[in-house]
């Protein structure tokens, strides 16, 4: 079915509906238990542009209410620090500063890649809208200017602190309303021999994993090469070099300047997508068919221990939880509650559900995790090494529903 809207980045409307999530609320909408639990939903729809091949998903739930008072800080997860140490490293090696350089992060969070660039003497500056972000980013000793990223605010930063040298996101420039207006932003702001520096959820990753839990309100666009190349060229911007990083279940770094240079990493990449069709449509129709049928398999198995009399319990808060709790129809018949360590969460419900949200200390554990954190597997999996042992189980739902 095509539908009659605007692409967010080619602006035409040859839109093809590639999955339909159901209607959803805002992901990240954590609503204290003592609050009326009734969220908003809104269309979950993600759709594939035929003209300049964007995917992107069709409702925009406002900036204002996804990002002002957000509850996720970056600093809480430890791979995420590990990883950005080691992105802060490269960009040190990459990138020749001078005594007046500094480096901006856009939508920065709590400081955490800032303070990794900091050690190494350099200048930072973040931009986070957030509330509690910037509380945090300052109280990490990193400046942050309490805005959104657009036109109006590169222009102010660069009549303050001049262009800046490296233009840093992650996880950013797939959340943007304002998508042209950043791209100018970025463009006005960036230094004539400076480089932006872009981590995305890469699109063939999350393709091949089915991780269908990636698509939620606060994704607003979803990234191959191909199209977020496109779409840099109408601001005068390249994409000169990337790479491949597990973060976040398979994320790509886009090294992006004024020049057109490509690397052959970049090349490789680039070839690899247009081999495998990512510029049609047809591995998102497949994507999609694998999507309803992993949800069918998640809810077999979690139904299956109910059934059995065994008490789930959702491991991690994270915002994708709500589109597999969603996608799958859980309640808090199926998950007794989730249980987390990032305070800013504990004593809410899941949005859109009677699902508790609890500190991981204050409860007993369950017979099984449902493991919506699954991105970070690595990390949790060895702690649960006593858990298992005690004849605890856990269900990864993303790629493959797989119960260890
Ligand atoms: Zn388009």
């Amino acid at each position: 079915m095509n539908r009659v809207f605007a692409c967010r980045a080619c602006g035409r409307g040859n839109l093809e509906l590639i999955l339909d999530l159901g209607k959803q609320p805002w992901g990240n909408d954590f609503r204290p238990m003592e609050l009326d639990q009734t969220c908003p939903r809104y269309p979950l729809e993600f759709f594939y542009c035929h003209d300049c091949t964007m995917c992107q998903i069709g409702h925009t739930v406002p900036k204002e209410t996804m990002f002002r008072e957000h509850g996720y800080l970056s600093g809480t997860t430890r791979s995420l620090a590990r990883h950005f140490a080691s992105v802060a490293s490269r960009i040190a090696e990459r990138v020749a500063f001078g005594p007046s350089d500094y480096v901006l992060d856009v939508g920065g969070n709590d400081g955490t890649f800032l303070r990794f660039v900091h050690e190494r003497g350099l200048d930072v500056l973040n931009v986070d809208a957030g509330i509690n972000q910037h509380r945090a980013s300052l109280a990490n000793g990193i400046p942050c200017i309490n805005r959104f990223f657009n036109l109006e605010t590169a222009d102010d930063i660069r009549r303050e602190r001049g262009p800046a040298k490296v233009i840093h996101g992650a996880g950013i420039f797939f959340h943007l309303e304002e998508l042209h207006s950043a791209f100018e932003g970025v463009r006005h702001l960036l230094a004539d021999d400076g480089v932006v520096v872009a981590e995305f959820i890469y699109l063939p990753s999350m393709v091949e994993t089915t991780a269908f839990d990636q698509i939620y309100h606060e994704h607003l666009t979803y990234y191959t090469l191909g199209s977020f190349e496109r779409l840099l060229q109408g601001h005068g911007l390249r994409i000169n070099d990337a790479e491949l990083a597990s973060i976040h279940g398979g994320s790509c770094i886009a090294y992006i300047g004024r020049g057109d240079g490509v690397s052959p990493a970049l090349a490789r990449l680039m070839d690899r997508e247009v081999v495998e069709g990512y510029d049609t449509a047809t591995p998102y129709r497949q994507f999609a068919k694998e999507a309803s049928e992993l949800r069918d398999l998640i809810r077999d198995r979690v139904r299956r221990f109910r059934a059995g009399g065994r008490r789930i319990q959702a491991l991690g808060a994270p915002v994708k939880g709500t589109t597999i709790l969603h996608y799958c129809g859980f309640d808090e018949r199926d998950i007794e509650c989730a249980v987390e360590i990032n305070r800013l969460k504990c004593g809410t419900f899941y949005p859109g559900t009677r699902i508790p949200v609890v500190h991981q200390d204050e409860v007993d554990p369950p017979d099984a995790y449902l493991l919506l954190a699954w991105n970070f597997r690595d990390e949790i999996m060895p702690k649960l090494e006593r858990f298992r042992s005690g004849g605890g189980q856990v269900l990864i739902p993303i790629p493959d529903a797989e119960v260890l």
